[in-house]
């Protein structure tokens, strides 16, 4: 191997290297952060206070599977997506965190300005519908929303905490946002 052919090989391995790290990190569909990414960037630490969790599932998301099929769904999901990204800054991370299942995490929050923000996002989806292939298809978002109040709390129970006001939010009509 020559000197420069030694190097352009290097090269060549790193990029991949990124490449595949990068695979590993995103979700495929929408280009979000994993569920892994997001646990691993908070692991079991303590929440520093003023952190904010919500948590996002779509409404009804079978029936436009079910009624436009899977790839119309799959258009949702990217769009939905899309929004997300739009907010993410150095205070925010967003990620997919399953099928129709998002998370965002807001550093330095309070109540009023965190909540503004997730019901900004929930209202975005809801005010215009989504261009898909099978033409556009109106979807609504609900989300629960949890803070880390005292010195312990962890990603994982502020997650279980924003489940709960997602299921109430679920319960009370979808298309809101429920703080716990
Ligand atoms: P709810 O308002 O109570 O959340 O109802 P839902 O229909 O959204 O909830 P449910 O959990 O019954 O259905 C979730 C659906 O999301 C079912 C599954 O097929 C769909 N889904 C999950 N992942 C994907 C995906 O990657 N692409 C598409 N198109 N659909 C997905
Ligand atoms: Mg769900
Ligand atoms: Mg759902």
């Amino acid at each position: 191997l020559t000197g420069i052919s030694a190097i352009s090989l290097m090269l060549n391995q790193a990029r991949i290297v990124r490449a595949l790290t990068q695979d590993a990190q995103t979700d495929p569909l929408t280009g979000l952060k994993n569920r892994r990414v997001l646990f691993d960037m908070y692991e079991d630490r303590p929440l520093a206070l003023g952190t904010a969790v919500a948590v996002f599932d779509l409404d009804h998301f079978k029936r436009v599977n079910d009624q436009y099929g899977h790839a119309a769904g799959d258009d949702v999901l990217r769009y939905f997506g899309n929004i997300l990204l739009a907010c993410e800054d150095k205070d925010t991370t967003v990620a997919r965190t399953g099928g129709e299942e998002f998370v965002l995490v807001m550093n330095n929050s309070s109540i009023k300005p965190a909540h503004a923000k997730v019901d900004q996002i929930r209202n975005a989806l809801s005010q215009r519908p989504v261009p898909t292939q099978k033409g556009q298809i109106f979807c609504t978002v609900s989300a629960g929303v949890s803070f880390a109040a005292g010195a312990n709390s962890t990603l994982d129970m502020l997650l279980d905490e924003a489940d709960k006001a997602l299921y109430l939010a679920k319960h009370n009509g979808r298309d809101r946002v429920v703080l716990n």
